[in-house]
């Protein structure tokens, strides 16, 4: 068994005082942080996502209907672009191996929808790195943790998906969207680290 954590979209727009801040985001990031610390040993590959927008005019609008569309977030070249610190701290030590970018020009909430540095995508990066299983976690679980989780089972991957490690925008929605990941296949449990 070859497991991956795939950590989604953490970014500073995405946490309290971002553009699209998600209450309990700044929370999760240090749990998420704690667990990757602490399981170190259980994973043998690491990944972050990343929204990363360029000019994505049917994702981003200044008269967003937060449904399609949504305020400029994770803007290149912008603070709110950026990993949450805590996360940042485990790139920076290389407890994540790689980071994967989505949504340049266009909406992408699956983090299967993201290139590596090479240009990679990252379903090509979990086949070569021989992953079968892989456990999920980030924000938001609504929205791109819930894309990610349902295109790793539509990939034949064994899905866990963190739920004490996610943080949803909207309560109603996040709640559904976990059901959904659990008719997908994917085992819903919570993290333990201490
Ligand atoms: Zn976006």
């Amino acid at each position: 068994m070859r497991n991956a954590l795939l950590v989604v979209d953490v970014q500073a727009d995405f946490v309290e005082g971002g553009s699209l801040g998600v209450n309990g985001g700044l929370q999760v990031a240090a749990m998420i942080a704690r667990h990757v610390r602490h399981f170190k040993s259980e994973y043998q590959f690491v990944v972050a996502s990343r929204d990363y927008h360029e000019s994505a005019p049917d994702h981003i609008s200044d008269h967003p209907d937060f449904i399609n569309t949504w305020p400029p977030h994770c803007m290149v070249g912008t603070p709110g672009a950026a990993f949450v610190p805590t996360i940042q701290n485990l790139v920076r030590e290389k407890y994540i191996h790689e980071v994967v970018t989505k949504g340049r020009n266009a909406a992408a909430y699956s983090a299967f929808d993201a290139l590596d540095k090479r240009g990679h995508h990252l379903l090509d990066v979990l086949k070569e790195q021989r992953v079968d299983h892989i456990d999920v976690c980030g924000i938001a679980t609504d929205y791109c943790v819930r894309a990610s989780a349902l295109d790793a089972r539509k990939n034949q991957f064994q899905v866990r998906v963190l739920v004490n490690l996610c943080a949803a925008v909207n309560e109603a929605t996040g709640q559904q969207a976990l059901e959904e990941m659990k008719a997908a296949g994917c085992q819903l449990q919570a993290a333990t680290a201490p």
